[in-house]
């Protein structure tokens, strides 16, 4: 599509004939006969010319034209369904490009135990819920749960072996932190798992140790693998149901296309079934997990990559991981060590060898790349093993993901606009897990999850949730972009990294659209883009920022096909 010569050409005749429609219909389609005409709206584009206008035409999926109602009148046939927007607020889709939906949408069909603040702060409130399994299920069977976070308990401490066995002798336990980077076990699960004070750490984990040399119960990174092959098999339906319901909880808060990170084989099937069975309601990349050597072999072998799929589901980017997390302190950094923790410099999951080898494979086999890194020491080891692919393949367009890259200290981000790699960031962080980024000192907190140096640098910045660690609803993220509040201080943080209301919804349309080699047919309403779009109760660009995170959705459209209505869904408005 020519869009500029046809544009100057269409302007010629537009002297002569029907000027106002073709102005604004840019490409080959001429404005009529629209399925559907939206009309006496608030229409935020996100073009490159920051239009708003009142009306929108959509034909076959996609935005046919913009421009206010008396310029589109003209796109309407008798069959045409015309749409009063009675003046709401509309944006393109959301994009969220990291997320876990599939590891968390599962705990909840599993009816695992939700840890999660603020509904649980303390730890005996998480032991009275692993008392009241181990009566009524039978002894031996597996007790589970996730989302604990012990900055938030009152505690203020991990959970032990003890806590757990207090609650809980006949039946192993295991409850994940809300990072994903530990998990705490009783001492049934740690008999199962045969793991002992002799029990040596794995390569890129930890098993916490108490002064006689004992496990604490606390499992980091890879260790958890110790236990996570032990615990009971989903039903096989699990996955397919999982994809569901994602989609169900993705369109109501405003999220058209989701990255969902690091999945299964059979996780991949399932949302392949949920897309036969026309369950899938929103857009998805799905990204397979690089754990090893092998399976960047099996990934390169496959004859299939990156972008392979259509607009509702296709493979997205390969994912490995770098480091651990800040929550299980162990993000590779380099000195001075976590406070209090002098000697404590955080895990590497790969030899710098294995992790250019890995990389290698997988990009020469036709697989963009997204690596976790949030320590500056994890993103440099990332960022040599990226510039050696890079090289090697001669790459020009590669978009290769730093995901999270916590501490983005000025040397990583020269070192990241130099390779142009994209960052997957997580504006909710600040939020909700800011209370973490202390641990690490005041000079990393002043880097801690950056914006503004970001944009003003050069970086493309893309946004993700990374749920379950933060709730998946992208209001918060971008409230938090725009605030930068942590949970328990009140505390601003980094407040020079603020950035405004419009810059952030691009981290959630544009940036992500980019991220996912999608720029071409998402991230803004433009005729000839996907018809993917939200109408929500207020205006975004005008309400008081604390507001951005009260935004409720109120309708939902992917390709021009409602598929969440705030009204049906049994609000009352
Ligand atoms: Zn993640």
């Amino acid at each position: 599509m020519n869009c500029r010569h046809d544009f100057t050409r269409l302007l010629l005749l537009a002297t002569l004939w029907f000027a106002p429609a073709i102005v604004q219909t840019c490409g080959a389609q001429r404005c009529q006969d629209a399925d559907l005409l939206f009309r006496n709206g608030h229409i935020i584009t996100l073009d490159g010319a920051k239009r708003v206008v009142g009306a929108m035409a959509v034909r076959d999926g996609r935005v046919l034209a913009l421009g206010d109602d008396d310029t589109l009148a003209g796109c309407a046939s008798s069959r045409t369904q015309l749409i009063d927007l009675h003046r709401h607020t509309v944006l393109p889709g959301l994009i969220d490009v990291h997320t876990h939906a599939m590891e968390w949408v599962k705990g909840i069909l599993r009816g695992e135990i939700d840890a999660r603040y603020p509904a649980v702060h303390s730890i005996s409130g998480i032991t009275q819920a692993v008392a009241h399994q181990a009566v009524t299920f039978p002894q031996g069977q597996w007790i589970v749960g996730s989302g604990w976070d012990d900055a938030k308990l009152a505690e203020q401490r991990y959970i032990t072996r003890q806590d757990l066995d207090q609650a809980a002798t006949n039946h192993p336990v295991f409850l994940k932190h809300v990072s994903g980077h530990l998990g705490v076990a009783n001492s049934a699960a740690l008999r199962l798992a045969n793991i002992t004070k002799d029990t040596p750490d794995p390569q890129g984990g930890v098993i916490e140790r108490d002064a006689s040399g004992e496990p604490t119960g606390i499992l980091k990174d890879t260790a958890m693998g110790l236990i996570t092959p032990l615990l009971p098999k989903d039903p096989s339906d699990t996955d397919v149901r999982a994809a569901r319901l994602i989609s169900e909880k993705a369109a109501e808060v405003g999220l058209t296309t989701i990255h969902d990170i690091f999945l299964s084989p059979d996780e991949m099937r399932g949302y392949q079934e949920a897309r036969r069975l026309g369950w899938l309601k929103v857009r998805v990349q799905m990204s397979p997990r690089i754990g090893s050597i092998a399976d960047a072999e099996r990934l390169a072998q496959m004859g299939v990559h990156s972008g392979f799929g259509d607009d509702l589901l296709k493979f997205g980017a390969a994912k490995m991981f770098a480091d651990g997390g800040m929550g299980a302190r162990t993000v590779a950094i380099y000195p001075p060590g976590v406070i209090g923790e002098p000697s404590n410099l955080g895990v590497l999951r790969w030899t710098p060898t294995d992790m250019q080898k890995a990389h290698l494979l997988a990009a020469a086999g036709g697989w963009q790349l997204e690596t976790h890194a949030i320590g500056d020491r994890a993103i440099d080891e990332v960022l040599d093993s990226y510039a050696f692919v890079i090289r090697q393949l001669g790459l020009k367009d590669h978009r290769f993901r730093i995901v999270h890259a916590g501490i983005s200290t000025p040397a990583v981000q020269k070192r990241m606009r130099e390779l142009n790699v994209v960052v997957d960031g997580n504006p909710p962080f600040v939020y909700w897990i800011g209370s973490w980024f202390q641990k690490y000192g005041p000079e990393r907190v002043r880097w801690s999850y950056p914006a503004r140096s970001y944009i003003e640098g050069g970086i493309i910045e893309a946004a993700g949730s990374d749920v379950p660690v933060t709730p998946l609803s992208p209001w918060w993220g971008i409230w938090a972009a725009v605030v930068r509040r942590e949970l328990q201080s009140g505390q601003i943080v980094a407040p020079e990294e603020r950035i405004s209301v419009e810059q952030a919804l691009t981290l959630y349309t544009r940036n992500g659209a980019y991220a996912g080699f999608e720029e071409d047919r998402k991230g803004a309403l433009e005729p000839g883009k996907l018809a993917d779009f939200i109408v929500v109760d207020r205006d975004v660009l005008a309400v008081p920022a604390d507001e951005l995170k009260d935004v409720k959705v109120l309708q939902t459209f992917v390709g021009g096909r409602s598929v969440y209505e705030y009204l049906a869904a049994g609000h009352v408005q």
